[in-house]
């Protein structure tokens, strides 16, 4: 049996649809709210859950507060097929919350509070040890506290787990990290804030590529929105196209290609195959509204295959 593995955070997101943004000290009348199931770290596991063969086992290491929220996602995510070992409840904070209000236009304003996320410390990771120890791949973002990303890191390679970086959101990290990392997966303004290269087209991305190379991934993907992604390995650096879709909504667009990709490599697909594989659970991601909703089931894919 493959075992993935996803390390990471969880969100509850708020969302209401007003006219226009409200100014400081306005209030204004929404047109719709809806809560929604979030947070990168589970939009990837509930990916890979969804995208993964009846073979494959996949957990998910994360942090939730003792709410009503948090029972609610979790629920959620063990009929998705995901194995609740690594799910854990604090009662120090409350599951991490985004407020999202998003105006006509598709503008947007997004305050995060991390709670329970900022909660899975390196001592909170000691009883999921041996987890990430028996996993083949190890998935990560950049929603939970870095030293404990570090640590999940050290541990696998110790232990001869491949590593995947999506080093999201943007942030300047220490590169001492990046050594651990076998596959990482930035998109253009990640592979920016990483390289501090402004990658906007084929030709900059490969030379963010290659400096991604000298800090120590022997695979580097660098997500490029409807374009697809270019691919960068020692044998060869290429733009994989995308697939062509009307977009609806671009939300866990990165996500769902993250846990595609994850699953593909763990049947062992080649590396070109596995983003070719990600591109199409990616692109029906952004036909649909919405985070955790929008991903789609492997049947949904195998039509294609
Ligand atoms: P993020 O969502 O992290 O910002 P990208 O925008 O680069 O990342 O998108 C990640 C992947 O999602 C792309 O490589 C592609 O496979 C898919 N994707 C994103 N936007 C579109 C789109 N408009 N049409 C088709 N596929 C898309």
């Amino acid at each position: 049996m493959t075992r993935l593995l996803i390390l990471g955070s969880a969100n509850a997101d708020h969302v209401m649809n007003l006219e226009h943004l409200p100014n400081p000290g306005q209030t204004l009348m929404g047109q719709g709210y809806r809560l929604e199931h979030g947070g990168k770290g589970a939009n990837q596991a509930v990916a890979a859950a969804r995208l993964s063969r009846e073979d494959t086992r996949v957990d998910f290491i994360c942090h939730l507060g003792q709410d009503a929220i948090g029972q609610a996602m979790a629920q959620a995510w063990q009929q998705d097929g995901i194995t609740p070992d690594g799910i854990t409840y604090t009662d120090l904070q409350p599951t991490g919350t985004a407020m999202i209000f998003v105006a006509d236009t598709g503008e947007n304003i997004i305050g995060v509070s991390a709670g329970a996320n900022a909660t899975l410390t390196p001592e909170a990771l000691e009883p999921h040890l041996e987890l990430i120890a028996k996993a083949d791949y190890l998935l990560l973002q950049l929603e939970t506290p870095a030293v404990t990303v570090l640590n999940a890191l050290e541990h696998a390679k110790a232990n001869g787990v491949t590593t995947i970086l999506n080093p999201a959101p943007a942030m300047v990290i220490g590169k001492d990290l990046f050594r651990l990392v076998d596959v990482i997966t930035p998109n253009e303004t990640e592979a920016e804030a990483i390289t501090g290269i402004e990658v906007t087209d084929e030709q900059s991305a490969k030379l963010a590529a290659q400096m991604l190379h000298q800090f120590g991934p022997k695979i580097v993907i660098i997500t490029l929105g409807k374009r697809g992604a270019l691919l960068s390995t020692k044998d060869q650096c290429a733009l994989i196209p995308g697939v062509e879709v009307k977009a609806l909504d671009t939300v866990a667009a990165g996500d769902t290609f993250n846990g595609a990709l994850m699953v593909a490599l763990g049947e062992g697909k080649s590396i070109e195959q596995a983003v070719a594989f990600a591109h199409r659970a990616a692109a029906i991601s952004v036909t649909r509204a919405g985070a955790q909703r929008s991903i789609p089931y492997r049947h949904e894919l195998a039509e294609h295959e």
